[in-house]
């Protein structure tokens, strides 16, 4: 690969993780499983460390979660909150051992269960929980204080009058998920793809009384500024933890060194298969916190504690076809037909294949007995062949040449390792297409889920997503399909009206269009006043827009190039929908200005201000320019100070900074 390939690569890559990232963070509802993603994370990372010229400060390696859900309130965390590194197997935890050694040969490790739910952090004022926060982007978090009212095993009052920040993981039990998806399935909602994320989407509610209808519970594992009380190691932390009322995850072991740690790494996945809540693996910490500052931080996580991730439990299977789902951007997955068989306490009768190169690496065969794992405890994953019982009439797997459902040509995307039916009239990327318009991250329907739609489509009344408001006109219809009562057509009918005045980023995340999640299409409805106005944009016009690459940009040029999508709009204009500018967020105070900051800042850390001003509609720079709006300067400031003053752009010290906020 020449270097202009290879930035595209990097491009593309960074594009891809955010956008996986959103999925993941925000929607509570990741389309890939997390080892594809840790995949693309790592080739990123390595390409960053030979191309650091190419390195996007948007790129997913410099940052901890994603972008904030905005109809939270945002809280910006006194001290930030970190991800943690992750090894997977001995070697690696025995080369993080021996870079603490490198700076002490005095500490000893604390091992706890890696709690697979949502971190937050809790807030008490002498005594009295007071405010609770996600971790959010590290810096800033959002305001879940209502929420974590409802978790039961959270005191409210502490056994102590302390004033105290205590932080812990959300989660929520197997026995509680599996119950919620059996009757999300029931009205046709999509399931929550795992324990964690059904945590995510469970805790970052606006209406509490969902939350506690979820019947979520915590482990607290951490105190912030725990010198302050006189605590100086892990282990008595957790103790104090305990004293205050909290619920400590009971399984915490100390171990003196790392080959301890490495003795009781089968004890805990032994452990592990017995709890009524999801583990991904073990969290080690030195136990002594004087030496934490010592050992160190990179922007993301600490040095002194690393994630081992615990391998997903396996099971041999027979493969018995391999089948293809074409998802509404016109992506083909290939999908394995299994002889059912129980992992992880569920039984699995599908599995992803991901994509034609991982079938051919692997040279998997239908027919073949295969092994299966759970992703992140819940998605189905073929890993490998056993090559040892294959039967000699097995033929190799070939990629069909055109589509599976509307036998279209197919082609390899940029990535090159993705196929795309390109017929914008495909049956399958229709079908997908209107469950995603109608879905709650899109248009909202209520009513129309996926099984309804399904259902819909194949009797006749859905060809596509506009006829959704011609449902109207088949109400008597309707009453004949099972499971549509008359109360359930008059409120799917009144829901579908009221969508018409959706807001125009619902409606433009609803269209589909490749690369564009909800982010995008909210920056493209601040930035236009209607759908016929982001038609019309031109390419250069995109690619200034906030967050915007080269790759969104001409998704959308693409997009409204072709005249079956602008067919697509105009129907749904005569149809009556009118989707409406979105109005500029209250909170977003400082919206329109651009930052340079420069010299030490003494209440945040450079991060901690850029994402605050970020998360209030503001943008930073690293340069001084005309367009510079403030020059926030700390003590120390250096040649961008001059800059500013020679530029006679406005200078502003912390103080007034705080008080612009
Ligand atoms: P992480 O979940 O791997 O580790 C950090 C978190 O562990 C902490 O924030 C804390 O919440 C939690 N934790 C649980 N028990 C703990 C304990 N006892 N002590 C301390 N912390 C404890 O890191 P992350 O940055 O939140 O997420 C990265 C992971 O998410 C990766 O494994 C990745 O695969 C997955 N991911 C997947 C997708 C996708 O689309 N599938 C997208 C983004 C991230």
């Amino acid at each position: 690969m020449n270097e202009q390939d290879i930035q595209k690569r990097m491009n593309y890559l960074v594009n891809i993780l955010n956008q996986y990232n959103y999925e993941y963070y925000v929607l509570d509802n990741p389309t890939v499983d997390d080892s594809e993603y840790d995949n693309l994370i790592k080739e990123l990372e390595n390409l960053e460390n030979k191309y650091p010229a190419f390195v996007r400060n948007d790129s997913p390696t410099k940052k901890v979660g994603a972008f904030l859900k905005t109809d939270l309130e945002t809280i910006v965390h006194d001290s930030p909150m970190m991800s943690l590194g992750d090894v997977f197997n001995k070697e690696e935890l025995r080369e993080f051992d021996d870079k603490i050694r490198k700076v002490t040969p005095y500490y000893t490790y604390v091992v706890e269960l890696k709690i697979d739910g949502i971190a937050s952090t809790a807030h008490y004022e002498n005594g009295l929980f007071t405010l609770g926060a996600t971790r959010g982007n590290g810096t800033v978090g959002e305001n879940i204080t209502k929420n974590m009212l409802t978790i039961e095993n959270l005191p409210k009052v502490l056994n102590d009058h302390v004033t105290i920040e205590v932080r812990g993981e959300v989660y929520m039990k197997k026995s509680v998920l599996t119950e919620l998806n059996q009757a999300r399935e029931k009205q046709g909602l999509p399931l929550f793809a795992n324990p964690r994320n059904a945590a995510g989407g469970s805790l970052r509610q606006l209406d509490a009384s969902i939350t506690k209808m979820r019947k979520l519970n915590q482990f607290a594992y951490t105190i912030v500024n725990p010198q302050a009380y006189g605590i100086t190691s892990q282990l008595d932390a957790l103790k104090y933890l305990q004293e205050l009322g909290f619920t400590v995850n009971p399984y915490f072991k100390h171990c003196q060194n790392i080959e301890e740690v490495i003795d009781a790494i089968s004890y805990y996945d032994d452990l592990r298969k017995t709890l009524d809540y999801a583990t991904d693996g073990i969290v080690i910490k030195v136990n002594e916190f004087g030496l934490y500052d010592e050992i160190g931080y990179t922007v993301k996580v600490p040095k002194w504690a690393i994630a081992y991730k615990f391998p997903a439990e396996m099971v041999t299977t027979k493969l018995k076809d391999i089948i293809f789902t074409v998802g509404r951007t016109g992506k083909i997955i290939p999908n394995a037909v299994l002889d059912p068989v129980y992992i992880a306490g569920t039984l699995v009768s599908r599995a992803t294949l991901n994509n034609e190169d991982f079938i051919k690496t692997r040279d998997i065969r239908v027919g073949d007995f295969v092994r299966v794992r759970k992703a992140g405890e819940i998605i189905p994953e073929v890993v490998d062949v056993d090559l040892s019982r294959r039967s000699p009439d097995l033929v190799p797997f070939t990629m069909p040449l055109t589509c599976p459902k509307c036998h279209s040509p197919i082609q390899k995307d940029n990535s090159d390792v993705l196929y795309y039916c390109l017929n914008p009239e495909c049956g399958g990327r229709i079908l997908e297409g209107i469950i995603h318009f109608a879905s709650k991250p899109a248009m909202d329907i209520d009513g129309l889920g996926e099984k309804q739609i399904e259902q819909l489509y194949q009797m006749g009344y859905l060809t596509d997503a506009t006829d959704i408001y011609l449902l109207k006109n088949y109400q008597e219809e309707l009453l004949t399909i099972e499971r549509f009562g008359k109360k359930k057509v008059e409120n799917l009918l009144k829901a579908i009206e009221d969508s018409k005045n959706n807001s125009l980023d619902r409606f433009i995340f609803g269209l589909g269009i490749r690369f564009i999640g909800a982010k995008a299409a909210k920056v493209l409805a601040k930035t236009y006043d209607s759908i016929e106005d982001v038609s019309k944009a031109r390419y250069e016009e995109l690619l200034a827009l906030d967050d915007f690459g080269e790759v969104m940009a001409k998704s959308i040029v693409d997009y409204f190039a072709n005249p079956v999508h602008l067919e697509l709009i105009n129907k749904f204009i005569s149809l009556g929908v009118n989707p409406q500018k979105t109005k500029q967020n209250e909170d977003q105070k400082l919206l329109g200005m651009t930052f340079v900051l420069t010299g030490t800042l003494e209440t945040f850390s450079r991060e901690e201000a850029s994402s605050l001003i970020e998360s209030l509609g503001g943008k930073t720079s690293s340069s001084v320019s005309k367009k510079t709006t403030y020059v926030l300067a700390g003590k120390e400031a250096g040649s961008k100070l001059t800059k500013a003053q020679e530029l006679g752009i406005k200078i502003i010290n912390e103080e007034e900074f705080k008080q612009m906020l």
